[in-house]
C-alpha cells in the first residue's frame, strides 16, 4: 500500500488510549510484535480508568492507583517500560483544546514516528469499542497529530514556555474503527496479549474465558486478512500523515 512506513523505518510508536487495558485489548500483540523488532513503544493513557473494575466493594478512591499499576505491569509483559498518565476523569473525556494541547505535548516531547489511538468514528459491530471516551480520545489524537504537534505556532506555550519545537507524525494506525485496512499477525505473540490482559485483574479477572473469547474475535479477524487457518490477527486502520 503506498504510503505506509515499514516497521524498519520505525524507530519509535507513541500508543495513545483512553483507558488502562485499551491497548491491551486492541493491539498488544501488534506492539509485542513492535518491540520484539527492536521499535521503542512509548504509552500515554488519558485517563486513570477510575470509573472501571466490576468489585463493588473494592474501594473507589484507590481504583486510578490499581489501574495505573495494572497498566505499567501489562505494559512489561509487551516489552514497554514507559507509560504516561494524563489523568483526566474517566467516562467524561471531551476532544477539548487542553486534551488536544495536551496530547501535542506529550508527541512533541515523545517524537514518534508513528501514533497508535482509537477511532473517531463508531463502530456499530460492537458497541463497547465505541465508548464515549475512546471516540474523544482517537478524535483529540488525530487533531494532536494534525495540525497541533506539527504546526510550530499552534499552542504557541509549548514552544515559548517549555521548548517544545514542532513534530510531524509520519503515519497513524487507528484500532477499533469500522473499516480496518491493515492486519498484523499475532499468532506467536498472542499469549504476551493474554498475559497483558490478565495483568489488568481487576478488569478481566472474573472472565474465565478470556483466552478463548480474544481467541475467536482475533481468528475472525485473521480471515477477514485473508491468513490460514488457526492464524490470530489484529487490525487497523492506517494513515499516512506524513
Ligand atoms: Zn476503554
Amino acid at each position: 500500500m503506498a504510503g505506509v512506513l515499514d516497521d524498519a523505518e520505525i524507530s519509535r510508536v507513541l500508543s495513545i488510549t483512553a483507558h488502562p487495558d485499551d491497548v491491551d485489548f486492541g493491539s498488544a500483540g501488534t506492539i509485542a510484535r513492535w518491540t520484539g523488532a527492536g521499535i521503542e513503544v512509548v504509552y500515554c493513557v488519558v485517563t486513570d480508568g477510575d470509573a472501571g473494575g466490576f468489585d463493588e466493594g473494592f474501594p473507589r478512591a484507590e481504583m486510578a492507583a490499581l489501574r495505573r499499576a495494572e497498566q505499567v505491569a501489562a505494559a512489561k509483559c509487551v516489552g514497554v517500560d514507559e507509560v504516561r498518565f494524563l489523568g483526566y476523569p474517566d467516562g467524561r473525556v471531551e476532544a477539548t483544546l487542553d486534551l488536544r494541547r495536551d496530547l501535542a505535548r506529550v508527541i512533541r516531547q515523545v517524537r514518534p514516528d508513528r501514533v497508535l489511538c482509537p477511532s473517531p468514528e463508531r463502530n456499530y459491530t460492537r458497541i463497547g469499542i465505541s465508548h464515549p471516551d475512546h471516540r474523544a480520545v482517537g478524535s483529540a489524537a488525530l487533531d494532536a497529530v494534525y495540525p497541533d504537534a506539527r504546526n510550530p505556532f499552534a499552542f504557541p506555550e509549548l514552544r515559548d514556555r517549555e521548548s517544545l519545537r514542532a513534530w510531524t507524525v509520519r503515519e497513524v494506525w487507528i484500532a477499533g474503527g469500522p473499516d480496518p485496512n491493515r492486519y498484523v499477525d499475532v499468532t506467536e505473540t498472542f499469549p504476551a496479549k493474554i498475559a497483558a490482559l490478565r495483568a489488568h485483574e481487576s478488569q478481566t479477572g472474573h472472565m474465565a474465558d478470556l483466552t478463548e473469547r480474544l481467541r475467536s474475535r482475533l481468528a475472525r479477524t485473521a480471515q477477514l486478512a485473508g491468513l490460514a487457518d488457526g492464524r490470530l490477527a489484529e487490525g487497523f486502520r492506517v494513515l499516512d500523515t506524513g
